[in-house]
């Protein structure tokens, strides 16, 4: 079966013209898939063609499963269950400037991370890039609101997914189709360097965002094992090259976690590594600073949230803009992985 999700109009078209159809359909099908339409829908289309499309082709968008509204700032928590019932999450946020969706890049995720509820259970399988451009529209359609930006920081190591990635990227671009700019997109990584070297030769201008969450590698290695495979140095050196190749800025996570990241000479050690990297550019640099989010099965907690502003004083004083990130839906389970977690992975039989 042919997807239809994962077409842009120019293959499309193409794929028409194969069928012996007309090429300018592909612009009013990507205009109803757009709406997330199924093609019975689609009712500018001939019935022939609408009865040809369906033999061959799927029309499948993720399909909400539970969804959480949070009282206090109206974030919704998203769990999609996708075709093979596996189960993945999204966030929608609101904000001044629009809303943004936090999506997944993986059922599941491998990388190990020691205080995430996404890797608990390993990685299931890639997402297509259908799957990655479904959650989008699906999250549109159910919240009948535009979403103007987009981040990949939701369950999964996005470039343990190279491929589907760059395919979702060019997906969401297209101008009949959703046509959210690569400003308004950002991905994610845990630090895996190959993949920032590939993405800064495609010269992508989206935003790189680079959970770093330590300031040395024995803290680092400890939170995280990709840092085994691709140490600070290596993957600072790879940011650095990113940053060369597509002037935009780069952003640093780090996950306040109480005795294990968080001390004051951590912020000054943090402080200097990011000054020494980018010696000799003019990258501005910018730290997220996130007090880790307990999940139980972790043992991991946060401290104070004056530890934390302090720790952002430190880092802004020494000339790296630092910011405590403002937790959002906090009372919608939001440290990513925990709903799929919670629901058993896999959306019940119906
Ligand atoms: N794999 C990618 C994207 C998904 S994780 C990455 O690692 O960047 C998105 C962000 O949430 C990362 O910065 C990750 O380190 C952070 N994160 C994961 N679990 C968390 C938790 N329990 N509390 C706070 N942040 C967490």
């Amino acid at each position: 079966m042919i997807d239809l999700y994962a077409m842009t109009e120019e293959e499309l078209s193409a794929f028409l013209a194969s069928l012996g159809e007309p090429r300018f359909r592909a612009k009013q099908i990507l205009a109803w898939l757009k709406t997330g339409a199924p093609l019975s829908e689609m009712t500018n289309l001939p019935k022939s063609l609408r009865e040809k499309l369906a033999a061959q082709c799927t029309d499948t968008l993720p399909k909400v499963e539970k969804k959480l509204v949070s009282k206090i700032d109206g974030t919704v928590k998203y769990l999609f269950s996708l075709y093979d019932g596996q189960c993945v999450e999204s966030v929608l946020m609101r904000y001044k400037h629009g809303n943004t969706l936090c999506i997944s890049s993986q059922v599941g995720c491998r990388m190990g991370c020691r205080f995430c509820a996404s890797t608990i259970g390993g990685r299931v399988r890639d997402l297509l890039p259908s799957e990655l451009l479904g959650q989008v529209i699906a999250a549109e359609k159910d919240s009948a609101e535009r979403i103007s930006n987009i981040v990949m920081m939701g369950i999964g190591e996005p470039l343990d997914n190279y491929d589907n990635v760059i395919r979702f990227l060019h997906l969401v671009n297209d101008k009949n189709s959703l046509n959210i700019g690569y400003r308004h997109i950002s991905l994610s990584t845990c630090g895996v360097v190959p993949g920032i070297r590939r993405l800064a030769e495609e010269a992508f201008p989206i935003t790189l965002s680079i959970s770093l969450h330590a300031s040395d590698n024995e803290t680092r290695s400890a939170l995280m094992p990709v840092n085994n495979k691709w140490p600070i140095e290596e993957l600072l050196a790879a940011c650095v090259e990113y940053y060369k190749a597509t002037r935009r800025r780069i952003s640093f996570e780090y996950t306040l976690i109480a005795g294990k990241n968080d001390t004051e000479e951590g912020a000054r050690a943090l402080a200097a590594l990011l000054k020494n990297a980018f010696r000799g550019t003019d990258a501005p640099l910018h730290v997220n600073l996130i007090r880790v989010n307990a999940v139980e099965e972790t043992g991991m907690r946060a401290g104070s949230i004056e530890g934390a502003n302090r720790f952002a004083d430190i880092l802004n004083s020494l000339g790296v803009v630092a910011t405590v990130r403002r937790r959002l839906g906090s009372d919608v389970n939001a440290a990513c992985g925990q709903l799929r977690r919670a629901s058993g992975g896999k959306a019940h039989e119906n």
